[in-house]
């Protein structure tokens, strides 16, 4: 079973990835990605979401998937800019890069 979860503040997201049980390097890993895409979405003046998709199966939590949505994000450079933010841009994040034209919402 698929649970949706999404937040407008950093700390609730924290939170949510400490309740899936989500701890030590791989916790400050998942953060410090998210919080740079997040951080440099506000200081662009967007009001970006934390997301957070985990999968049950038989009631035991057995993975997830945490990103940023930053909805009415046109402007390429903007694109560029949080997409590039984190130290490692994730895979998704590159290709995010090669479908700038045309996006609305944006999921990194
Ligand atoms: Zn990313």
């Amino acid at each position: 079973m698929e649970e949706i979860y999404t937040t407008p503040n950093l700390v609730d997201f924290e939170i949510k990835l400490r309740e899936l049980g989500v701890r030590g390097s791989s916790l400050e890993r998942e953060l410090a990605h998210e919080v740079a895409h997040f951080n440099k979405a506000i200081a662009l003046g967007y009001n970006p979401i934390l997301r957070v998709i985990s999968n049950h199966l038989g009631g035991e939590f057995f993975d997830y998937m945490s990103s940023v949505l930053v909805s009415n994000l046109t402007n390429p450079n903007h694109i560029r800019l949080i997409a590039l933010a984190p130290k490692n841009p994730s895979m998704n994040d590159f290709l995010v890069l090669n479908e700038i034209s045309n996006i609305k919402n944006t999921n990194l």
